[in-house]
């Protein structure tokens, strides 16, 4: 079967969405039993986001072959089954730089490279290149990252023209806009969606679905004026009201105006099944209506005001509050300023990754308190490092004790480079990046929660455990439960006397679905959950 497209724009305002969007479309077409990929095109030149600031940018996601991408690609893996790869992500950045080098080898030839055709080739490759991962896809969904209007994005928006031209029966597009309601005219406004649709038809792009965000739901008649602004029938334009309980209404939202059908009329696809499937949805929004618990987790880290920086944490813990019929509370402790009231009300904690000096003091200080007090801690990367060096600044009095991130002359490197470590060579300064395999201590609480002996999870760090010091932590009740045995480093370390406190190298949030909590996120909820009733 002929593979087929679809290119999801955003117009008007940024902040829309859009990612989740995608991955929500996505998730119905594949209820429908439809094989889908994603990919998300980000106009930016960085040539991925790993060099950003997170108060920017968010979180960078990390993909199994450890590709550093976009946030949005998180989406996709908690709403969807597409295969997640470098493939997956393309920057500016990383198109340009193919095109230059392919210039600077005399590739083309003797020729003018322009961004017509070359850049725009290029371009349209990575579109085919996503298309090909697995055999048996139906269907790719192309998520344009920025608005329409801005002078970065012409290069896609030029391209996903081309492709479309080239392949009329096969491609659509979906333009996601805001519709604002103004107060002072007590009246919602269709005039933007305008705008930014004829901004789209003007560089050669006609919509077929316009997917509207707004305050409330839209009328019949707001519908009508935008169907005939825009150019679209009048079950082509759907709105997408701000969600009262959560993000997970979504893809309610979504297929109760049966966009899955009106996709699936336009593209003449035959879908395996006849209806979406939101079952798992409903049963996520009665959960958070009717929750049985209630639980309350601080998150302690130094980008607490910017809440995408911290992403897939908070969803995983979402996740695992729901399995557990539980809502979830989240108390964002800022690093900087920890202090014994910080710590009142949490009935565990968690401190995420990060980079840097700044936050260090408030994160050991939570460690120190979690560990001597008996409450749930999870430290991921970062926070494992953290919770190793306060273990051996308190319990091992070794007090100058630190990572070589912070201090490259502590007399006790805790944590540090693998090519300041004795006996391992060639594996200087560089990221671990991507998926590692990791042996589990059966008498371990690791162990406990996923229940099998082998795991895969993703990294992304420079510094780890220094194993010289590995012998002195164990004698003191330090349980280093997940190892990474060919490269014999520690993955997963715990206090043995103590109800839960882990800590993980790796990032086990970026494999955490609504349908599947992650197992290390949901044993931490529950010892959080028993604190809270016990504590
Ligand atoms: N800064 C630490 C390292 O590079 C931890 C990184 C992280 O938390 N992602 O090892």
């Amino acid at each position: 079967m002929q593979v087929k497209y679809i290119f999801i724009t955003g117009g008007v305002v940024s902040s829309l969405g859009k990612g989740l969007t995608s991955a929500s479309i996505g998730n119905l077409l594949e209820s429908r039993g439809l094989k889908i990929a994603m990919l998300k095109l980000d106009p930016y030149l960085n040539v991925d986001p790993g060099t950003m600031n997170p108060f920017q940018h968010g979180e960078v996601y990390v993909t199994d072959d450890g590709a550093e991408t976009d946030l949005d690609l998180g989406h996709y893996y908690r709403y969807t089954n597409t295969p997640l790869s470098k493939a997956s992500n393309a920057t500016s950045g990383q198109i340009y730089n193919t095109v230059i080098k392919r210039e600077r080898k005399g590739e083309y030839l003797g020729q003018t490279v322009q961004v017509i055709p070359h850049v725009t080739d290029e371009i349209k490759k990575r579109i085919l290149d996503c298309s090909i991962q697995e055999e048996g896809t139906n269907l790719v969904l192309v998520e344009i990252g920025g608005t329409v209007g801005d002078i970065e994005s012409l290069p896609f928006l030029e391209a996903i023209r081309q492709f479309r031209n080239e392949r009329p029966h096969d491609c659509i597009n979906i333009h996601l806009t805001y519709v604002p309601y103004l107060k002072a005219a007590g009246e919602v406004k269709t005039k933007p969606t305008q705008h930014s649709t004829g901004e789209l038809r003007s560089i050669g792009i006609m919509p077929d679905i316009i997917l509207c965000r707004s305050e409330n739901v839209l009328s019949d008649q707001i519908k009508e004026k935008i169907a005939l602004f825009c150019n679209v029938s009048q079950d082509s334009v759907i709105d997408e009201p701000d969600v009262e309980k959560s993000i997970y209404e979504v893809p309610l939202q979504l297929s109760r105006q049966k966009l899955d059908d009106t996709i699936i009329k336009r593209l003449s696809l035959s879908p395996p099944k006849s209806e979406s499937n939101t079952a798992i949805w409903e049963k996520i929004i009665h959960t958070i209506s009717y929750p049985k618990e209630k639980v309350t987790i601080g998150v302690v880290g130094k980008y607490i005001d910017h809440q995408d920086a911290y992403k897939s944490v908070i969803e995983s813990l979402n996740h695992a509050a729901l399995s557990l019929d539980a809502e979830l509370k989240v108390r964002y402790i800022d690093a900087d300023k920890v202090s014994e009231k910080s710590f009142l009300g949490c009935d565990g904690f968690l401190v995420p990754g990060g980079f840097g000096e700044r936050g260090w003091t408030g994160k050991i200080q939570t460690a120190r308190f979690c560990r001597e007090k008996k409450i749930p801690y999870f430290g991921i990367c970062l926070g494992m490092q953290i919770m190793a060096i306060e273990f051996a600044r308190h319990v091992l009095d070794l007090s100058d004790s630190h990572s070589t991130e912070i201090d490259p002359n502590t007399p006790y490197p805790i944590i540090s480079l693998l090519s300041e470590q004795e006996n391992i060579l060639n594996m200087g300064g560089t990221m671990r990046l991507g998926a590692y395999p990791c042996k589990l201590d059966p008498a371990s609480r690791a162990f406990k929660a996923y229940n099998v002996e082998e795991i895969q999870e993703r990294h992304r760090h420079r510094y780890e455990f220094n194993n010289a010091f590995k012998s002195d932590f164990e004698k003191n009740g330090f349980l280093f439960s997940g190892i990474w045995e060919e490269g014999m480093l520690a993955e997963i370390v715990e206090i043995v006397d103590h109800p839960w406190m882990v800590g993980t190298q790796f990032h086990p949030e970026f494999k955490s679905k609504p349908s599947a909590a992650h197992p290390l996120f949901k044993s931490f909820i529950s010892a959080a959950i028993k604190e809270q009733k016990d504590g």
